[in-house]
């Protein structure tokens, strides 16, 4: 099938690398001409695992094109993605402004059937803005579908393969059986493509991400308790989590969610319930406790130097939102920086592969370490944002010869509380007792 990718992120990048892979002769578009061309000379935009080689294989088969050119993109898909940005507005709600645009391009220039596909996290009633802004300039037959999607950064080339379903909104016959060929090599193994209406779909991704926040905000509210109580919160987990009910996943706290999904979803979906005049009590207590988590280590820090930061050394591991992946959108690690930084404190800052997107926004506010160990010279104490799998069995006499003090906070729970004080740190993480 000829497919039509507009917007080359994360999500529009491994859409179409995924499209061709199965064999479709996709192009990519995007307005940003350094990554049009990056990419079309073969080198890769953003780090997710395994999609390196799968871009390489399709683009060296010509399987896979990138353009700026919207109308050439146009020209060429019977089916064509929006992958666009969807950030969040000044009063939270999703902005539309990208999908629109270019919805109101299409329209000028498409001149045979197409299905235009909003696959971008989107509001419920998006779908019907798109069509309306579409027709405002053709008479040419098109359907407007809405495909959310629900790929995971750091696992995206799965999830995209092999997805747990396929959500498909819309009520035209024809654009239902396009996208039933689409996906049919996806869903192989007998997963769902769960079609209906369009309003129902665009919700299904936003109760999907609430929900997970959901999950995520009340285990660190359960987290807070143990510590008050003097439970442990990986006890508590697995019992919680083995059952059936309940599930294992999605169980472990930390210091908050963050990326460029879960904050702005959980934002947008209460704005939209504001709209209708419903105040969803739930999901304002899950962004305010996930606010107030980012932070959750500051006052264990300020208290073991006496309340006074000023001219103490970090080290931090860990900048991306979630490990594998690059990504630092609303990552954790920064409000902690900034939080470090505002108290008085220096940071030195270590992470597989988050540094140069770091480097980018925020400078010299922080030092770069060329690896974990260089970044604990001269720390009083190491800091731990970012559940990379390097930072789980580290050297800890390499660690404790390093620092100043063997001393470590760490939001992601990575170490045993017993071990650690086998080991003689001062080790303080989420929801447990602090090894002393
Ligand atoms: P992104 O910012 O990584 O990518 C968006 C791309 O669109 C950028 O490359 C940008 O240059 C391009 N773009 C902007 N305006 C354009 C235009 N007029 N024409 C062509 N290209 C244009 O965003 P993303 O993370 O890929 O997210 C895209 C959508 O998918 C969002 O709605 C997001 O909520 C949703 N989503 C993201 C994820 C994720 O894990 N990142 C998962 C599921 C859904």
């Amino acid at each position: 099938m000829k497919i039509t990718v507009v917007g080359t992120g994360y999500v529009g990048l491994v859409t179409g690398t995924c499209f061709a892979e199965t064999g479709n002769d996709v192009v990519c578009v995007d307005i940003d001409v350094n990554k049009v061309n990056k990419l079309s000379n073969g080198q890769i935009t953003i780090y997710e695992p395994g999609l390196e080689k799968l871009f390489e294989r399709n683009l060296k088969e010509g399987r896979l094109h990138f353009t700026t050119s919207l109308a050439e993109g146009a020209k060429h898909g019977e089916v064509i993605f929006l992958a666009l940005p969807t950030p969040p507005g000044e009063d939270g709600s999703a902005d539309l402004s990208y999908i629109l645009r270019v919805a109101d391009d299409l329209g000028k220039i498409i001149d045979d059937y197409k299905v235009i596909i909003d696959k971008s996290t989107v509001p419920v009633g998006t779908a019907e803005l798109v069509q309306a802004a579409i027709a405002k300039h053709t008479t040419q037959p098109f359907d407007v579908v809405s495909n959310p999607e629900f790929l995971r950064e750091g696992v995206a080339v799965d999830d995209f393969m092999k997805p747990d379903r396929v959500v498909i909104g819309t009520r035209s016959e024809r654009a239902r059986k396009v996208m039933g060929e689409l996906f049919a090599p996806f869903v192989r193994q007998g997963n769902p493509i769960l079609f209906m209406d369009e309003k129902s779909a665009e919700l299904t991704k936003y109760a999907a991400n609430s929900f997970l926040a959901t999950k995520i905000s009340f285990m660190n509210e359960i987290a807070i308790l143990c510590e008050k109580l003097g439970a442990d919160v990986d006890m508590v987990r697995r019992g919680v989590g083995s059952d059936d009910r309940i599930g294992k996943r999605f169980l472990f706290p930390g210091i908050g969610y963050g990326g460029s999904c879960f904050p702005k979803d959980v934002q947008a979906l209460v704005k939209s319930s504001e709209d209708a005049n419903y105040n969803f009590k739930i999901l304002n207590a899950v962004m305010d406790v996930n606010e107030r988590q980012k932070l959750f280590l500051m006052p264990k820090i300020s208290a073991w130097f006496d309340n006074d930061l000023k001219g103490k050394h970090f080290a931090l591991w860990g900048l991306a939102f979630k490990p594998n992946t690059d990504d630092i959108r609303e990552a954790p690690a920064l409000y902690m920086i900034d939080a470090l930084v505002e108290a008085g404190a220096t940071v030195a800052v270590f992470d597989p592969e988050a540094m140069a997107n770091v480097k980018r926004l925020i400078g010299d506010k922080v030092t770069y370490a060329a690896n974990q160990y260089e970044c604990l010279t001269n720390a009083d104490a190491l800091v731990i944002a970012t559940e990379w799998s390097v930072f789980r069995t580290p050297d800890f006499e390499k660690i404790g010869n390093s620092l100043n003090n063997k001393l470590i906070f760490d939001g992601r729970n990575l170490f045993d509380v017993s071990r650690m004080e086998e080991l003689g740190y001062h080790y303080e993480s989420v929801g447990r007792a602090a090894a002393k």
